[in-house]
């Protein structure tokens, strides 16, 4: 059986890291908007490496749920049968015990660097302009994908979307494309598609099985029960 999972805000948000559309979509005055583009960053670099400063700093402060964790145990048993594709930035699911994440829209412990084209695994500030360790060039950029973007690796997750046998969506809105669309791209190619979410996202109608509730409920008793299905090792 190969399974595709994808995880977005909603997941994350259960782990108190809070959602682009907290504080009415607000961050100290700057619409989110203008802060998430490749325009911003040509026109104020320093406010918007400060604005991902403060959120890759704030990893610090949260910790994996539930349903990161059976997502793990998920991967543990199914090995590379599973592709889990995330649009989050965090980390939460490396922190759960996941070996393998997709981040389509980037990491926030990563950074992109316009000299050499790299990513370069980062951890600290990236406000004060230092330089790449590649290259010396001071050019490093946030690694992730702002609106207007091509998301990272869309060729392989419609590879694993064709090839999938289950599409389980799992926290997020159905509001944001491409991932909006893979249900019905997955479903297409003969997936049977699950939906577990707070509430129903905005493609609710797309899933086969759409199943509301907290992540850190719904994901670890899905797992269970496609664990139930393998045959013993
Ligand atoms: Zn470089």
């Amino acid at each position: 059986m190969r399974v595709v999972v994808l995880t977005g805000a909603g997941i994350s948000a259960e782990s108190g890291v809070p959602t682009f559309r907290d504080a009415d979509g607000l961050w100290e005055g700057h619409r989110v908007e203008d802060v998430a583009t490749p325009e911003a960053y040509e026109a104020q670099p320093s406010v918007v490496q400060a604005f991902y400063d403060a959120r890759r700093a704030a990893l610090a402060t949260v910790e994996p749920n539930p349903a990161h964790v059976a997502l793990a145990r998920l991967e543990a048993a199914l090995g590379d049968r599973l592709f889990l594709v995330t649009q989050n930035i965090d980390d939460l699911h490396e922190r759960g015990g996941s070996r393998h994440v997709h981040h389509m829209h980037g990491e926030l412990r990563s950074a992109l660097c316009r000299g050499c084209d790299q990513h370069v695994p980062w951890t600290g500030d990236l406000g004060d302009f230092p330089p790449c360790p590649g290259c010396g060039v001071a050019e490093l950029r946030p690694d992730v994908v702002w609106f207007g973007e091509v998301p990272y690796g869309m060729d392989q997750i419609q590879v694993a979307l064709q090839r999938a046998d289950v599409f389980v969506s799992i926290g997020t809105s159905g509001a944001v494309y491409p991932a909006a669309g893979f249900v019905q791209f997955a479903g297409r190619y003969g997936a049977r598609t699950i939906e577990l979410n707070l509430q129903p996202s905005e493609g609710t109608e797309y899933f086969d099985d759409a199943r509301h509730g907290p992540a850190g409920v719904l994901v670890p008793a899905w797992v269970d029960e496609v664990l139930a299905t393998l045959e013993p090792a």
